[in-house]
């Protein structure tokens, strides 16, 4: 149904002229990683709770469906809009209200970036103990509501071991706020974890009490080639082990990701150690640069032949390391070679990394022999993302087909078919085959109470 003109009327009464985007206005906008994320093609931007309070109200009245945005970096189509929706953009809130280096706690705005947060909490030698390739436009708001995870949550938990407290607007205007900014508080049910991962289906994160934590003075990086993962992580065990310097980040690449990563960012032959089966990107912090280079390189020729690495490098300079993080960072180049493909977020036992990985690369390619999936990720916490070699969008059969392969078994080893990106659009089907039905049950009657209406983000993770 068309929005009506009167609806419209009182939402610029609310933000402004300005604020309230509609048609060509709107197309102007980057409509980030999903091309479907602006086609509500209706853009509101408040500044304020009550802003975003007053607006819900009406579109509650309305009875108009909204779709909450913040950085627009989310992967599995959470974002997605369409025509007779409101897109309400959180980009505008933008304050770090508090930040409290004696607490260790920063109180912020759902729209402010990781990186922005970062940047305030590293002034006090802090951090908020959470990182992902998109901090520069991520936002605390869409973390909290993806439930994000990234490089440093084997060592410090995905987003919701970092929200102390939370404020969100609820489907009808009202305001739930408990920004609690201590760790303990016991005190009865636990409500924010309902806004933590629910993808702006059940309210809007207006505030956020995050967590922060010391930063160490100075990183190294180092990149590893190992034959495996069981190898990789018997580097990382070595690593965590060390009281002198904190493992930070342990990713790892497969030879054909890694191989892409390499082409696509024209690295010159022998310029980095590239030539193994799997790579191992390690961050490690210390007090100075010269003692984190130095427990990297000690600790590699310890355990180099327990661990049988292939070869390694210690990066002497601040572009050798960011020049090793862009291997691993830039996944957009997958999309540049392969337009649409399909890809996936799963968790594996650690255990289970290589078999695992052997597995679906025999079964893709049993299904198609032209399949050779790229495969990387968060080696520590058992998450890999996986994208298949081909153009997309493929059928909705062979998307089955392909689930099936990625997805067998890890439901029965209390495992995931989404680690950290979410459920959104796209994964709305492979959450209705293997989520417990139990939970699938109580998730939608919770929607049900929280929004009767239907106009949080309708269609996504529950329908
Ligand atoms: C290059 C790249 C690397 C990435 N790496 C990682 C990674 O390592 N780990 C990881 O976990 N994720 C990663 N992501 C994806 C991750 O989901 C997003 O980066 C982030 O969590 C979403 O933040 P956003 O502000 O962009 O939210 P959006 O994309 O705008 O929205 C995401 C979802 O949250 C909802 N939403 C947004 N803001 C609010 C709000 N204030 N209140 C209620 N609902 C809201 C939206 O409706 C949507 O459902 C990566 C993405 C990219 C592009």
């Amino acid at each position: 149904m068309p929005i009506s003109a009167e609806l419209l009327d009182e939402i610029r009464a609310v933000v402004g002229e300005a604020q309230l985007r509609c048609g060509e206005a709107v197309a102007t906008l980057d409509p980030g990683w999903n091309p479907d994320n602006l086609r509500a093609g209706i853009f509101v931007s408040p500044v304020s709770t009550a802003e975003v309070a007053a607006v819900m109200r009406l579109c509650h009245r309305h009875c108009v469906p909204v779709v909450p945005q913040g950085g627009r970096t989310g992967l599995v189509g959470g974002g997605v809009s369409q025509p007779g929706e409101i897109i309400l953009g959180l980009g505008r809130l933008t304050r770090i209200e508090r930040l409290d280096p004696v607490e260790r706690v920063a109180v912020v705005e759902a729209g402010v970036t990781l990186q922005a947060l970062q940047e305030a909490a590293a002034d006090h030698e802090l951090e908020p103990g959470i990182d992902l390739a998109a901090r520069g436009t991520a936002t605390i708001g869409g973390m909290v509501s993806t439930n994000a995870g990234g490089v440093m949550a084997f060592r410090n938990g995905v987003m919701r071991h970092r929200v102390l407290g939370l404020e969100a607007v609820l489907p009808d205007g009202r305001v739930f706020c408990d920004l609690t900014r201590v760790l303990k508080t016991s005190a009865g049910y636990d409500l924010k974890h309902l806004f933590i991962g629910a993808e702006g289906t059940l309210g809007i994160v207006t505030r956020v009490a995050v967590r922060l934590d010391p930063v160490a003075g100075a990183s190294a990086t180092a990149l590893v080639g190992v034959p495996d993962a069981a190898s990789a992580q018997r580097i990382v065990r070595h690593f965590l082990a060390s009281t002198s310097a904190r493992l930070t980040a342990a990713e790892i690449l497969w030879r054909n990701f890694a191989s892409l990563m390499q082409r696509a960012l024209n690295y010159a032959p022998g310029s980095l150690p590239l030539d193994a089966p799997c790579l191992l990107v390690l961050g490690l912090g210390a007090d100075s640069m010269e003692a984190a280079r130095g427990v990297l390189e000690d600790g590699l020729a310890a355990i180099w032949d327990e661990a049988a690495i292939v070869d390694g490098l210690v990066a002497s300079s601040d572009a050798q390391a960011a020049a090793m993080w862009r291997l691993r960072e830039e996944t957009e180049q997958i999309e540049r070679a392969h337009p649409m493909a399909p890809s996936f977020d799963v968790s594996v036992p650690g255990g289970a990394l290589d078999a695992y990985v052997a597995r679906i690369e025999a079964g893709l390619k049993q299904f198609d022999a032209s399949y050779a999936p790229y495969v990387y990720g968060h080696l520590a916490d058992g998450n890999l993302h996986i994208s298949i070699n081909c153009e997309g969008p493929v059928s909705h059969d062979r998307h089955a087909a392909i689930e099936d392969v990625l997805y067998e078994g890890l439901r029965k080893t209390d495992n995931s078919f989404s680690a950290e990106h979410g459920v959104g659009l796209e994964k709305r089907e492979a959450y209705e085959r293997h989520a417990d039905p139990v939970k699938q049950e109580l998730a939608k009657a919770i929607k049900a109470l929280m929004d009767p209406a239907n106009v949080m983000n309708p269609g996504k993770v529950v329908g």
